[in-house]
């Protein structure tokens, strides 16, 4: 009987399709085919076989199999799993772990062998070269080198047959772990930790644990051990660490290595095309045990996962926010379990979800309380802008300022924490009050000043810095307003004009190395001032800073949405808690208008518990994540009639259910990107209720016009 495959096709359709399979052909589920696709043939990955009897119409044949390792069953259950939970096609949710193979592997090397042939003309140069040439194939400089001849030599012997030209793969360099290594000198803390984690990660089951520890307190060694514990285990064992920005992955990266005497492959947006292709490969082979990477390294096709990393688990860039929309640490539990695979969750400010599975025993909490070595927590001090404000014009207030000089003076280091690029969020016209405006999504434009540009944060538009205002004509009455990092670096230069001082932000470092060699140059004293974003405020171990300064605490409170406390909280925490380590006490000085704020407060205490506390009681009263789930629906379209017409539509057709609300349509925040308007509607529910599926019984309900998009987010982030 001739057989009938389910094929999924890595687009955005509803389903999977059936093709016949070709007489003769052997195909298996996992399999890559190429499956033809109106007038295309598109490559497509098999999820089931079945006989062909009751198939009443004529089904397209494949048209054979792509040889290309298979996807794992549990990579192809995670890619369907993943789909239903975030209502998205799973074909997208399939592109995601097709994306190490968009590009060919990188070109063989060409090395040159001896044929056995013995030279017509024997020279003893010639007699040299050859017995180089007993070590193996190599490349035709290094043989030369080797035998003290020149090119040329080489080159006759391979025109007389004595020598050839043979291609080799390029090394792909996945070098087995050394599990003979020891591992970091552990506390009674850590090691007690290690312990529970290295059980949970050779058990042989799915189990989470949340490591939460203070920053300093040295969780990365302890998840090491865990992920030792693992590898040495199983022969084929494989570890995934998360991390969530390429900035910290070459700390993370480096420790790997320390630790087990071999690179860990790399997985994120730096990583070139080829290089992905070879990880993918080795993945989904077996023949590489440890990837470090972003959240996408979720989605690669592992032969046998054994312990999933979640460094930083808090972090609100594990979410992806466009395309296929998913938050990795969710999905990272969800592929464990699927795998039957442990989880670590580690974090010295973890998340409210996190801490609530914890508390409610669903993961091992595992605390480590003690600073490594025998540094102290840094002492944390509010500053009232209200009662000493900076002068006019500038940010650092005079008690900042001073604890700067005195810094400095001591051969200290400090860091001053803004998370806000650039020389000015907003540029306005003193003449006739314009601000400057981005045209595509009509949020202002911020001033960079080492580039000369205005530059649209949301939608990347730019444009050069006009010399006179394109509203009113008038000349030079563009004036910068509020601090960007690029402007405090200039404040600071002025405030220690000798001291050595750099910006740490996405525009300043761009790439994996320029953050490894400012985070080197930071560890080796050589910057006196390190003025950073979000980019600098975790992970890395700087031994001489003594002093942070939170130059506007009270940024990321504004906008309110869900989590503006909980992320504000995390993210000065993680700050603040890079001063001092090693033997020098740290200090730090939060800037705020509002200290009388819960999140201030909780800072000054460093009484995280206490906060979270009272978090989870106000989120508990209103229903709100983790007590009860949220979801929206994001609609756009570049006509505002057809995207109005088509929410009431929604709106109409809104399912009757218990414990849910559904509010909007509402102008999104952003209403418009990128020449589109954008309308939002919000969802909340109890926890019992089947969300995924009120979700899409509502939007079978209502047929989403061509000039509109329609984005379903599940546990969203942004409120934009
Ligand atoms: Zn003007």
């Amino acid at each position: 009987m001739a057989l009938v495959a389910r094929v999924l096709l890595p687009l955005p359709l509803p389903e999977a399709f059936d093709y016949l399979v070709p007489e003769g052909a052997e195909l298996a589920v996992g399999d890559h085919v190429a499956a033809p696709l109106g007038p295309r043939l598109v490559r497509g990955v098999v999820v089931e076989l079945r006989e062909a009897h009751g198939i009443n119409r004529p089904l397209k044949a494949l048209q054979g199999r792509i040889d290309e390792p298979p996807l794992p069953p549990g990579t192809l259950a995670f890619v369907e799993w993943a789909a239903r939970y975030g209502c998205g096609a799973p074909g997208e949710a399939l592109a995601m772990a097709l994306r190490g193979l968009r590009a060919p592997l990188p070109n063989p090397e060409r090395l040159v062998a001896a044929t056995g042939q013995a030279p017509a003309k024997p020279t003893p140069a010639r007699a040299r070269v050859l017995e180089a040439a007993l070590a193996g194939p190599q490349k035709a400089a290094a043989l030369a080198l080797t035998a003290g001849v020149s090119a040329g030599v080489v080159k006759g012997l391979i025109e007389d047959g004595a020598l050839a030209w043979v291609e080799r793969a390029a090394d792909a360099g996945f070098a087995e772990p050394d599990l003979t290594l020891p591992g970091a000198t552990l506390n009674a803390s850590q090691k007690a930790a290690a312990t529970v984690l290295a059980d949970l990660a050779t058990a042989g089951g799915f189990g989470v644990a949340l490591l939460d520890g203070v920053t300093g307190s040295g969780k990365t060694e302890v998840y090491l051990e865990a992920a030792a514990a693992a590898l040495a285990a199983d022969p084929s064992a494989q570890v995934l660490i998360l991390l969530p920005e390429i900035a910290l992955t070459q700390a993370v990266i480096a420790r790997v290595e320390t630790r087990f005497g071999a690179a860990p492959a790399e997985w994120h947006s730096g990583v070139a095309s080829p290089r992905r292709r070879q990880v993918w490969e080795a993945v989904a082979r077996g023949s590489c045990r440890i990837v470090v990477g972003a959240r996408s390294a979720l989605f690669l096709p592992f032969a046998n996962l054994r312990l999933i990393v979640v460094d930083e688990e808090h972090d609100g860039s594990f979410k992806q926010e466009d395309g296929f929309i998913y938050h990795a640490r969710d999905l990272a539990v969800a592929r464990a379990k699927i795998e039957g695979a442990a989880v670590v969750l580690a974090s010295a400010t973890p998340s409210l979800e996190s801490i609530w599975n914890a508390q409610g025993g669903r993961y091992r909490w595992l605390k480590l309380s003690k600073r490594h070595g025998t540094a102290t927590l840094p002492e944390i001090a509010l500053v009232d802008l209200r009662e000493t404000p900076p002068e006019a014009g500038r940010w650092l207030s005079p008690v900042l300022a001073r604890a700067m000089v005195e810094t400095f003076a001591a051969g200290e280091q400090s860091l001053l924490f803004l998370n806000r690029r650039g020389y000015a969020p907003l540029v306005l016209c003193r003449a006739c009050g314009e601000r400057m405006t981005s045209p595509d999504s009509q949020s202002w434009l911020v001033e960079h000043r080492y580039t000369g540009r205005l530059v649209c944060h949301l939608t990347g538009w730019s444009m050069p810095k006009p010399l006179a205002c394109p509203h009113c004509g008038a000349k030079d009455s563009l004036v910068s307003i509020g601090p960007g990092v690029e402007r405090l670096e200039e404040e600071a230069r002025i405030l220690l004009p000798e001291a050595r001082i750099a910006v740490f932000s996405s525009d300043t470092v761009q790439d994996a190395a320029g953050a490894r060699t400012l985070v080197a140059r930071m560890a080796e004293g050589e910057i006196d001032v390190l003025v950073a974003t979000q980019a600098a405020a975790k992970g890395h171990n700087f031994p001489r800073l003594t002093l942070v300064g939170v130059v506007d605490a009270d940024l990321g409170l504004r906008g309110g949405d869900l989590r503006a406390a909980e992320r504000t909280y995390q993210l000065l925490a993680q700050a603040t808690g890079r001063a001092g380590r090693a033997e020098r006490p740290g200090r730090a000085l939060i800037q705020t208008y509002a200290p009388e704020h819960a999140v201030m407060q909780a800072l000054k205490a460093q009484d995280r518990d206490g906060f979270l506390a009272a978090e989870a009681e106000a989120r508990e009263a209103s229903g709100l994540p983790p007590y009860g789930r949220l979801a929206a629906l994001i609609a756009s379209s570049p006509d505002p009639v057809v995207l109005d017409a088509f929410c009431q539509a929604l709106a109409a057709a809104v399912p009757n259910a218990e414990g849910v609300e559904v509010y909007g349509p509402a102008d999104a925040p952003l209403g418009l990107i990128r020449g589109r308007r954008r309308k939002r509607f919000l969802v909340r529910a109890d926890r019992t209720v089947d969300l995924q599926g009120f979700l899409t019984a509502w939007r079978a309900r209502v047929r989403v016009p061509g000039a509109v998009r329609l984005t379903i987010d599940v546990d969203p982030y942004s409120f934009l």
